[in-house]
């Protein structure tokens, strides 16, 4: 008797034709944060009491838990996990290993005056993730449920590792990281990946004694190129920078400036964006400078973009926000006739930092530094930043976390 569609059980009959069954079938599953699956540890580990504690090691502190989704490119993405924090399993041949398949996030989480967990605009950190991971060839995903799991894991591991009570002004970092797993050697795009979210404890970068110092690239190194990738947060922008960062380091400097092209232009301060308050050569008017975007040489930072949209706000009637090419030439022509007023870098690790010095090759060009945190734009853009972060100002870019305990 050949089986025929009576005899199975009739919640399996089905009454769609096979070229309707076969639409009907679930396409490559989408990122799911809804399908969230919970494994709590069972062996809690100490939080250390403060940030200077956590970062005395070597390795970075992290919470309890940790997030991961596996993705293939048949399947999708399967279902998200919760789980304890640690090694992660994967193949000596994984593609990441050998052909930098990778791509992060960096946002932190900040504990507010009024004890809430709040995000700063996580979504953008999420849309930048998403243009990472399909600038490296790693799979798409919905950014809103990257979001959704990066609200999950703070929701569980908030209240413990950044307690309500604790130090004013604390926060924990966020690592959104895509690797590419498939463990078949032979440069093509990975058929697997991991998507991963970790929390821990970073330094405080923000308050460096007489202000950032900044080294120029050397003359024979660069950061990025047109049409390259500098402008995505992929992991093989910055391995290669650590030689450079190396020098600046014997310098006395803690960052890189990386200048661009035989002109030298000005681009971005390591792993963050750099600003220029100066007066116009010809017009004598206030400007606060910052490099373009347009020829995909930066990272579109979200601190750099609250800081330009706040500074047009809320500063339009002392200072012009521009954002162009400019080089370290000007720079020092500005230097010698006095026109520097502040300098700063910003992002997520160094937030907003007053820069005093750069070194370019054997010159110094210094920044007046009115106090130890800088000049008064650069303190009011950090405070106005800071204050949505902690709370003290309602933004719509801080973003409440309801944590579950
Ligand atoms: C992450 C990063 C920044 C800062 O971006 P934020 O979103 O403000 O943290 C700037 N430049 C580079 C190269 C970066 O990697």
């Amino acid at each position: 008797m050949s089986p025929s569609a009576t005899t199975l059980p009739t919640g399996l009959v089905s009454e769609k034709t096979p070229a309707e069954q076969k639409l009907a079938q679930p396409a490559v599953q989408g990122l799911d944060a809804s399908k969230l699956t919970y494994e709590f540890t069972s062996s809690p580990r100490p939080v250390p009491a403060d940030i200077a504690t956590a970062c005395a090691g070597s390795e970075s502190i992290c919470t309890d838990h940790m997030i991961t989704v596996a993705w293939n490119v048949e399947t999708g993405w399967a279902t998200p996990q919760l789980r304890p924090y640690g090694p992660l399993s994967i193949m000596p041949t994984a593609s990441v290993l050998h052909y930098a398949t990778e791509c992060f996030e960096g946002l932190k989480v900040y504990r507010g005056v009024d004890d809430k967990l709040r995000l700063f605009r996580p979504d953008c950190n999420a849309r930048r993730m998403l243009m990472s991971a399909l600038r490296i060839s790693l799979p798409s995903f919905e950014p809103a449920e990257l979001e959704k799991l990066i609200v999950a894991l703070m929701a569980v591991d908030g209240a413990r590792w950044l307690p309500s009570g604790g130090p004013p002004d604390a926060y924990l970092y966020l690592r959104p990281t895509m690797i590419g797993t498939h463990a078949q050697l032979g440069l093509q795009t990975p058929r697997d990946a991991l998507l991963f979210i970790t929390a821990s404890f970073l330094p405080r970068l923000d308050t460096i004694v007489g202000g950032l110092r900044l080294n120029t690239s050397p003359e024979d190194s660069v950061r990025a190129w047109a049409g390259g990738f500098g402008y995505a947060k992929v992991g093989a922008n910055y391995g290669p920078s650590l030689l450079a960062s190396n020098e600046a380091r014997a310098r006395g400097c803690q960052q890189v400036l990386w200048l661009y092209g035989s002109e030298g232009y000005c681009t971005e301060a390591g792993g963050s964006n750099f600003f220029v308050v100066w007066k116009n050569k010809e017009t004598g008017k206030t400007e606060l400078v910052t490099a373009p975007l347009d020829d995909r040489l930066i990272l579109d930072g979200v601190t750099r973009r609250s800081i330009l949209q706040l500074a047009r706000e809320r500063l339009s009637d002392e200072l012009d926000v521009v954002e162009r090419k400019y080089t370290m030439t000007e720079l020092q022509e500005a230097a010698a006739e006095g026109r520097l007023v502040e300098a700063f870098a910003a992002g997520t690790a160094y937030f907003v930092t007053a820069v005093s010095l750069i070194i370019h090759r054997d010159e110094d060009v210094l920044f007046p530094m009115e106090t130890e945190l800088g000049g008064k734009y650069t303190r009011y853009l950090k405070g106005s930043v800071s204050d949505i972060m902690y709370g003290r100002a309602d933004h719509e870019w801080g973003v409440v976390i309801k944590e579950t305990q």
